[in-house]
């Protein structure tokens, strides 16, 4: 009796840490006020990202539209969307776009831009400002995103 009443609490115990520990963390006020667009939580890809980002999907059918929120400093690893064209549409704060091979563009609030399919490229925030996009997929059959090494930082020195 004694034994299953320990373990009973041992199990309301386990279950109440796993609901509390349940869920990624919401973004903080600075990343809510980047744009008019709701930030989310912490980006469940944050493993391809250097520094901490948000994401809130805004459509999940058809076309995937996602705000992406990044802290200074934050950028997505190099990465290729294959089958796929990627719009951003740039809501808040100042970051940049950058192909492979060539100069990083820097992006303000109203600033578009078409990621043609197969194109090395990553995107993210200025070193000293906070950032926010939309990200729109235009996906074809079979798509699939390959993400490839970190913005190292001597390739994101390069921007201002
Ligand atoms: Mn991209």
């Amino acid at each position: 009796m004694r034994k299953s009443t320990w373990l009973a609490a041992a199990l309301i115990a386990l279950g109440g840490f796993s609901v509390g520990a349940a869920g990624p963390a919401p973004a903080p006020l600075e990343a809510q006020q980047v744009s008019v667009f709701p930030a989310g939580v912490e980006n469940p890809y944050g493993q391809y990202f250097t520094g901490q980002s948000y994401l809130q999907m805004l459509v999940t059918k058809d076309v995937p539209i996602g705000n992406v929120t990044f802290a200074p400093g934050c950028r997505n690893n190099w990465h290729i969307h294959h089958r796929s064209k990627q719009i951003l549409l740039v809501t808040g704060g100042r970051g940049y776009y950058q192909e492979w091979g060539k100069a990083p563009q820097e992006l303000l609030p109203g600033d578009v831009v078409e990621v043609p399919p197969e194109t090395k490229h990553w995107h993210g925030a200025a070193p000293d400002s906070w950032f926010s996009h939309l990200s729109v997929e235009v996906a074809g059959e079979g798509a699939s995103n390959e993400w490839c090494e970190p913005v190292s930082e001597e390739q994101y020195s390069q921007v201002k």
